[in-house]
């Protein structure tokens, strides 16, 4: 199975996308930031590498829910076992969830706290 990030941009849509399947991962809107851009275009990869291509049905399938703290501890350990300081790690997820949830402050916040945890847990080295 061959794939590859792909770039498209029609009516609709604009933005990343996988040349084997209906996987999309649109650009957000009001996305004017350089940064933004870069963080989206990181997110990007780093979502097109883990999504499985569904060569069924295009299905609209709901975001995975990026919210709980679980998740933000899963995204900050993966970057911790890649080579990433716990520090940066945090600083990463922090700035592609800023993206994701764009003016969503609250989810924003609970996310800040989930950081707060995890660099908790990795100084006291429950983690
Ligand atoms: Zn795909």
């Amino acid at each position: 199975m061959s794939r590859s990030l792909i770039w498209i941009e029609d009516d609709q849509n604009k933005g990343w996308a996988c040349s084997y399947c209906p996987w999309r991962f649109p650009v957000p809107t009001l996305l004017s930031d350089p940064e933004a851009k870069n963080a989206y275009d990181r997110l990007a990869t780093t979502k097109f590498r883990e999504h499985k291509c569904e060569t069924s049905l295009p299905v609209v399938k709901p975001a995975p829910s990026p919210d709980s703290d679980h998740a933000f501890e899963e995204r900050a350990r993966t970057l911790v076992t890649r080579g990433y300081k716990p520090k940066d790690a945090v600083e990463i997820v922090l700035q592609d969830l800023a993206l994701e949830y764009l003016s969503d402050s609250r989810r924003m916040e609970r996310a800040r706290a989930a950081a707060e945890d995890f660099l908790r847990k990795v100084r006291k080295g429950l983690i």
